[in-house]
Parts: C-alpha cells; structure tokens; sequence
C-alpha cells in the first residue's frame, strides 16, 4: 500500500485519533472543554513532540498556532516554511509579512485572529504536503476548529480550503464565496506566497476580505 492510497491515508488519520484515545469512531467529537486557551494548551501539549508521521524527525520546532483562543477570523494555512520551523510560530516569513498586511488592512489585529497550518511541521525543501502527511495532521486541525469554533475560517490556497472543505476542486474555483461547515463560514482564498508571485491577484483576494469583513461586522 504506498503512502498516496486513500487507504493508507485514513490509517494514519486514525492512528493521530488513537493519539486522542479514540477507539471508536463515534468518539469523534468536540469535546466540551471549559476554556479554549486551556483546551488549546493541552491540544499542545499532547502534540508538540509528534512523531506520526516522518516530518516529526525533519522540523525543528512543531508549529502549533498562533493567535486568540476568542477568535472569530481564523486563517488556516498549508504548512510551516523555513522561518516558521525555526521559530514554532505559523505565517513570519514572507508570505507571513503579506498576510499581516492584509490583516492590518482589514482592520483586524493579527493577536485577535487565530492562525494554523494544514500541516504542524515542515516539509523538507518547502515541498507541498503529501496527501498522508494532510491525513495525519487533520484531526489536530479539526480540533483547532472545534475549541476555536471560529465565525469565519479564511483557507489559504489549495491544501488549506481541499483540507478544510474535504473537496478535490481546485482554489480557482472554491475562492470567493463562502462554504457552510458546521456553523463557521469558510472563505478559500489564494494563498499569500502564491500573491508574492502573482501581484495581479491581489484584487480577488481584497475581493475577498471584503466579504470576510462585512460578515464579520454583521
Ligand atoms: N508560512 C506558514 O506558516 N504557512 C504557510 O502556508 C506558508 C508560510
């Protein structure tokens, strides 16, 4: 069985579950936690030296989260870069810088809004994730989702809305309205490092935020 059958991929995403001490799959709920800063800490703490798949020997520091526990924005991005596995924190390299920008732009403090990665640890060579490191990383981001329980989630380019959405169609596609998922809204938009590269875009993504912000004011 190689590592890109769909098989194989629902394993490991039940191997992360048994790490939760789930043994059935009826347990796979949110759990009612008292406080989502202590919920998130202990989601942290149970994680932080994962070894469920192979990048858990490669990275250097496991990039959690960053941001409010009260979020009602959370961006959910692909995975960390070099600068992000150097200091376990998501988005602080380049991309990281345009995000910001965009963050401040919609008038939004990059501490009130929660920002997570598809993938917790990075991919040698920045390379794409791979379908079983997604598998293995999902349910920790779905817990993320469930304690954060986010109004909006922005997905950052392709493997942050297929992972969210749980779709195979392309960013081109998803981006620019909104998704229903269990009482959050979910915005796909281009990925900030795919704007480095691709200025023009720009304007979809401010498109974009717009939306985010006006049902973020409602
Ligand atoms: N940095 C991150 O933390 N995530 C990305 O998806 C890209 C850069």
């Amino acid at each position: 069985m190689s590592a890109e059958d769909p098989r194989s991929q629902a394993i490991q995403y039940l191997r992360t579950e048994k790490a939760f001490g789930v043994t059935e799959i009826s347990k796979i709920v949110p759990k009612a936690s008292a406080g989502k800063a202590e919920a998130l800490n202990a989601l942290y703490e149970e994680f932080k030296g994962c070894q469920l798949c192979a990048l858990g020997k490669t990275r250097t520091k496991l990039v959690f989260g960053a941001g409010s526990p009260e979020a009602a924005l959370m961006f959910v991005g692909e995975a960390p870069g070099f600068e992000e596995d150097k200091q376990g924190l998501p988005f602080v390299g380049a991309a990281g810088q345009l995000l910001t920008k965009i963050i401040v732009a919609m008038k939004l403090d990059r501490d009130k809004v929660y920002i997570v990665n598809c993938l917790k640890c990075r991919p040698p060579e920045n390379r794409s994730p791979l379908p079983i490191e997604l598998a293995t990383c999902d349910p920790i981001l779905r817990r993320q989702i469930q304690i954060i329980r986010p109004k909006i989630i922005c997905a950052l380019g392709k493997f942050a809305a297929q992972a969210v959405l749980n779709t195979q169609e392309p960013i081109s596609r998803l981006r620019g309205r909104f998704f229903e998922m269990d009482g959050t809204r979910v915005m796909p938009t281009f990925h900030p490092a795919y704007l480095l590269r691709n200025p023009d875009d720009k304007k979809l993504v401010w498109n974009d935020m717009k939306m985010i912000m006006k049902e973020l004011g409602g």
